[in-house]
């Protein structure tokens, strides 16, 4: 390690059957951190046989203790992994800070969710019932929730220790074992999480994790004929890579994608109650949430008071290098500075209302945008209706409902939306009427809800993860039809 911190494994190393090995072909790869771009450390650039091994090793897992484990044991060790994440809550938070960018504070609160979805996982792991059916006359029958076997878990790097937690929690409660590939600008976290399920009592096998590229481990882990559902989140191009491998495999998968979420603001809305949340959805771990909020649709008669207040805000912002928890770190990669940049350059026939800054001293090769808020923007600009990932968000007035609803539903992307107005029949009237996996009266991200059931519509994805759909989507129905007279 070029910078030293509390690294309790060995980053280099891949996790197969409760042992942590070099990938098979010796290979590593570099970790950057994007707070000043130096190297990290290496990690193991896994492959289709570091793969191949990790999946033996699920199904191993699954023919022995694992498999046979009643669903209170599960969660009884579920749990025991959530203690003892929030037992060292400080060290993964650094760890997440130095290998994602994240301001600590933000990196200390996805700790603490990890450790909440282990909980809730871990709770509800023995009260997933199946039911009985009434039926002709001589028979009974029963439904029995099984898992699918072994699940393959694709992560991204934005929130690895959030979608860590509601995809393996998940999937481990309910007797799956799980092999876990996590995203190559980011992965310390998850082999931490592994080496606290170790210590928890997880046996052996029953998750995985294969550090790597997509293009090699991640493609090989979608490929192989022996996972038996794909849980993917990030983005909409290798999601549908996703979609397509595992359909050669007549294989379930999950898709967590991206979005374009937008805020409606209306004339009648509590502006005191909405500013925090109009912009912190937009700039939250520097814009990078696949559910950030780029989009503020305001009616016409507060327009002008948003664009003010909005703008005061944004000139208050400061972006630095993640341990000094400022509001904003760098931005993942220079290649995802690159990104967003680009976007920026797509914008300059639009009015800027404001900008954050970047403080001084933040090292020249750290990936450092400035948070930036445009207004006026027609609705069919690029930066209105395209994915841009980096924390930009844009102004759009509106005068009537039918108008701000057309809008909002104008992209391919169906994630969140929120609305801000005091009219109660309004909220209900628009909470069925926005094309989204979650819509907010009021508020925004619900503090990020563990318990709420999650995911997009159109080309946000499809599946449900989160709160207790997830595990119906990690396991799989059987009906039993009994015979007896
Ligand atoms: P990405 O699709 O490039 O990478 C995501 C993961 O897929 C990484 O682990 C990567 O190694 C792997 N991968 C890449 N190519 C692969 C292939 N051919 N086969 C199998 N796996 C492969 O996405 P990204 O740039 O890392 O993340 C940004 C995107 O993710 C954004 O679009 C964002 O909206 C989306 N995202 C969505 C959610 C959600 O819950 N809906 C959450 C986070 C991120």
């Amino acid at each position: 390690m070029t910078e030293k911190n509390n690294i309790w494994f060995d980053p280099s190393f891949c996790l197969i059957g409760g042992s942590w090995q070099a990938s098979a072909s010796g290979e590593t790869l570099p970790l950057i951190n994007p707070s000043n771009g130096n190297e990290l450390c290496r990690i193991a650039r896994g492959g289709a046989k570091d793969i191949d091994a990790a999946v033996r090793a699920a199904e191993a897992a699954l023919d022995s203790g694992w498999g046979q484990m009643p669903a209170l044991e599960r969660g009884r060790i579920l749990c025991r992994i959530g203690q003892l994440v929030l037992e060292r809550v400080d060290e993964l938070a650094a760890l997440e800070a130095m290998d994602v960018g994240k301001p600590l504070t933000q990196a200390r609160a996805d700790a603490v969710a990890l450790a909440r979805y282990c909980e809730f996982y871990g709770g509800a792991a023995d009260k997933v019932h199946g039911e009985t059916i009434p039926y002709l006359d001589g028979y009974t029958v029963y439904t029995l929730r099984e898992p699918h076997g072994v699940t393959g878990h694709i992560v991204p790097w934005n929130y690895p220790m959030q979608i860590i937690g509601r995809s393996v929690g998940a999937a481990l409660a309910m007797g799956n074992a799980c092999v876990l590939k996590p995203a190559e600008e980011a992965c310390l976290t998850a082999l931490a999480f592994a080496q606290l399920a170790l210590d928890a009592g997880l046996p052996d096998g029953a998750l995985n994790v294969v550090p790597g590229l997509g293009a090699e481990a991640g493609a090989a882990l979608t490929a192989h004929p022996g996972v038996h559902h794909i849980s993917f989140t990030g983005s909409v191009a290798t999601g549908a890579l996703v979609q397509q491998a595992a359909g050669k495999n007549v294989v379930p998968v999950t898709l967590e994608l991206g979005g374009k979420s937008p805020q409606l603001v209306f004339d009648d809305a509590d502006l005191d109650a909405a500013l925090p949340f109009l912009v912190n959805a937009g700039i939250q771990n520097a814009g990078q949430t696949c559910s950030a909020s780029s989009r503020i649709l305001v009616q016409r008669g507060v327009y002008e008071e948003v664009k003010t207040r909005m703008s005061a805000a944004y000139a208050e912002l400061t972006v630095g290098p993640a341990p000094e928890d400022l509001r904003l770190g760098p931005l993942i990669s220079a290649r995802q500075k690159e990104i967003v940049e680009g976007f920026l350059a797509k914008g300059s026939d639009l009015t800027v209302a404001a900008q954050g800054i970047i403080v001084d001293g933040a090292p020249e090769d750290g990936a450092y945008v400035r948070p930036t808020l445009f207004a006026d923007v027609p609705a069919d600009h690029a930066l209105a209706r395209e994915e841009i990932f980096g924390p930009v968000q844009v102004m759009i007035p509106f005068d009537t409902e039918e108008e701000a609803v057309e809008i909002a539903n104008s992209t391919d992307y169906g994630l969140v939306a929120s609305v801000w107005s005091s009219d109660g029949a309004r909220q209900m009237r628009l909470a069925k009427k926005l094309r989204a996996g979650q819509v907010f009266l009021n508020n925004y991200g619900a503090g990020g809800g563990v318990e709420l059931p999650f995911g997009g519509v159109g080309k946000s994805g499809h599946g449900r993860e989160k709160g207790f759909e997830a595990l119906y989507g990690f396991s799989q129905l059987k009906t039993v039809a009994a015979y007896h007279g």
